[in-house]
């Protein structure tokens, strides 16, 4: 899931909850009950220390062009003692990512004077395709509607993040660029127009295909809820404001890889997949999303390993996906490759389990709890049916 995490909104409880249910299903998955030992969940919060120390080591982050390499050595390099247990490989991907070319700058100016500054609080819509802009002191226009015209050359747009009237943020996206936008600030949510800032990262915001022949045109970003709440304040009480705007990116190419640990123990006819993602977005160090799934899910396989290998019946595979956050890529790569080159071993996949942030809230764990008791009826029946219905969905 696209999204920021950090370490101290891990949730101890909710760790503890998941770690209840997941094992719960794992056991009767598996149909072992007569099991002694848990999981640690300190094992747990360590990896996610550790992870927090590699993002600090990449600027914050984890992402493809950051720090998931090193989180990727930090998984082998846990899971090399386990090598009796488990067939331990990478497969590699490749990943075109897009990147800063030069450090992006927004700056609000009145009268030659800089008001506002708004790095780092803002985001490069990489994930939609934002092309680049560079504008020296430009008007702002604000937009709020798609029956917008204006005979302005050159303008920076403020889109108001609210669908009204049948009119999207991306609808808005559109106009705004049809109609001369030389760059797009996307504002926070609505709460910022109340009056209420928020020291969150800016969200990444997500427009079909549709919209990317518009969007690659010229620089796209969008505000953390304080910076909205500024730009929105000095917009209304300035009439000489302008705004400097310097995105220019590119996309490069970058080699990432999945790793996959499978049991050399059960039956390869049944496969069991526990995946989740090993990258964070670029703006956080991703703690929670995803280093939370990725990090239990490790202690599962030591679990596993230490309590399980020798009385598997099912063939139990972990998977450690790259480049979920932009465009689950590195899944999407797993599952092609299959299809192309070996689509019997991708209907051996009796079901699929993915964990992505397992400590954020109690109506995602339920969900997800049921998919799994779901997943499980199926596999214990043996419902050869079971692995069409589990495969990839959840
Ligand atoms: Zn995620």
């Amino acid at each position: 899931m696209k999204g920021q995490g950090h370490f101290i909104k891990v949730k101890r409880s909710y760790l503890n909850s998941f770690f209840l249910i997941f094992i719960g299903a794992v056991l009767l998955l598996l149909n072992y009950r007569d099991l002694e030992s848990n999981p640690s969940i300190d094992n747990v919060i360590n990896h996610l220390k550790s992870l927090e120390l590699i993002a600090k080591d990449y600027g914050g982050s984890r992402s493809v062009v950051d720090g998931h390499s090193a989180s990727v050595d930090y998984v082998l390099s846990n899971l090399a003692h386990m090598n009796a247990t488990f067939n331990i490989t990478t497969q590699l991907v490749t990943c075109n990512v897009q990147v800063d070319e030069m450090p992006p700058l927004i700056e609000l100016y009145s009268m030659k004077k800089i008001l506002y500054t708004f790095q780092p609080k803002f985001q490069v819509m990489t994930a939609t395709g934002s092309g680049s802009s560079i504008t020296m002191k430009s008007h702002l226009v604000f937009i709020d509607g798609c029956d917008f015209k204006t005979k302005l050359k050159n303008f920076i747009a403020i889109i108001d993040p609210t669908n009204r009237n049948g009119c999207s943020v991306c609808d808005k996206l559109r106009v705004a660029i049809q109609h001369g936008a030389g760059g797009v600030i996307v504002l926070s949510r609505l709460g910022n127009m109340l009056g209420y800032p928020h020291p969150l990262q800016p969200r990444a915001r997500i427009c079909g295909k549709k919209y990317l022949e518009f969007m690659k045109l010229v620089g796209v970003v969008t505000l953390s809820d304080d910076a909205s709440y500024q730009l929105l304040k000095l917009y209304s009480i300035k009439t000489k404001l302008r705004v400097s705007f310097k995105i220019v990116s590119a996309f490069r190419e970058y080699q990432s890889k999945n790793i996959i640990a499978e049991s050399w123990n059960g039956n390869k006819e049944k496969v069991v997949l526990f995946g989740s993602h090993l990258d964070s977005v670029r703006t956080g160090p991703g703690i929670n999303d995803d280093g939370s799934g990725a990090m239990a899910t490790l202690e599962l396989a030591n679990y596993f390993h230490l309590n399980l290998a020798s009385r598997t019946k099912q063939k139990i595979r972990f998977a450690w996906w790259t480049a979920e956050e932009i465009g689950l890529l590195g899944s999407s790569h797993y599952v092609d490759e299959l299809k192309l080159n070996n689509p019997r071993e991708l209907k051996r996949i009796k079901l699929n389990i993915d964990t992505d942030m397992v400590t954020l809230c109690l109506i995602r764990l339920h969900l997800q709890t049921m998919c799994v008791e779901y997943g499980m009826v199926n596999i214990l029946k043996m419902n050869p049916l079971a692995g069409k219905q589990n495969q990839f969905t959840m």
